[in-house]
């Protein structure tokens, strides 16, 4: 079935590059998912070198991309930091594109389960390589989206230097990043477990996330967009519009 679908992937992505985009991939000004069909392809990274939103990247971007660009928005998420965190021995072996980047959308799916151990955890990010992104491709604002897929993985150990790290853990101990941003989003729009943790008594360690992000990505405006909340009576809103009050301040408490 995978194989199929892998088969079927190929020719979608093919038929687009060379029926829909052909000649015209110069005037492509905002290209993302269709990397996700091929991993990252040849022509896929060439055609990022003229886009001004692009994404997911994969490991073949720090291979591949030579162009200076500047981007309004670039997508970052698993492919990415699983490659650089299970392959990475040392911060210095990874040379990142010379570009910029207004925002920086992290996209990542919510759990991931270890098929060795057959445990599922809240999805880590590499968060020393987020530091130097937003570093060194001068990125204005964050966009965080959480999606619900689970991801599979086998084996999956981050490499010590990488600082793995997870929105849930406990905030006291997050250290505070210098790259002030202009705004962080957090969008829930495709989240099940986010979503419920910072709405309902549910998820309690959730109620990290918002402490988390103020410390990872300091700014004075953060938003959270794609609550979608079910409730008939004004007394379930308010249990819900509560959930969100501590969530927000839950580092005052
Ligand atoms: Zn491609």
């Amino acid at each position: 079935m995978w194989m199929v679908q892998k088969v079927f992937w190929k020719q979608v992505h093919d038929s687009i590059i060379s029926v829909l985009i052909g000649d015209n991939h110069n005037l492509i000004e905002e290209i993302v998912g269709l990397t996700d069909l091929c991993n990252g392809c040849s022509d896929c990274v060439k055609m990022g070198e003229s886009c001004r939103g692009y994404g997911p990247i994969y490991p073949s971007f720090l291979e591949k991309y030579i162009v200076p660009n500047h981007f309004d928005n670039l997508v970052v998420g698993d492919p990415f930091f699983d490659f650089i965190a299970t392959k990475s021995d040392s911060l210095e072996e990874w040379n990142l594109p010379m570009i910029s980047c207004r925002n920086l959308t992290i996209d990542c799916a919510e759990m991931k389960i270890d098929l060795t151990n057959l445990v599922s955890s809240v999805t880590q990010m590499p968060l020393k390589i987020v530091e130097m992104m937003m570093k060194k491709w001068k990125v204005k604002s964050v966009k965080i989206n959480s999606r619900s897929m689970i991801k599979d993985i086998f084996n999956y150990k981050h490499k010590e230097i990488i600082a793995p790290f997870r929105l849930t853990d406990p905030f006291a101990t997050t250290e505070k990043s210098e790259s002030k941003l202009d705004h962080v989003e957090l969008n829930l729009t495709r989240s099940s477990k986010c979503t419920r943790g910072i709405t309902t008594e549910e998820v309690e360690e959730y109620r990290n996330v918002i402490a988390n992000i103020r410390r990872m990505f300091p700014t004075d405006h953060i938003k959270i967009t794609g609550v979608y909340v079910q409730s008939s009576t004004l007394r379930e809103l308010y249990g819900v519009l509560n959930c969100l009050k501590e969530t927000i301040y839950h580092e005052n408490q």
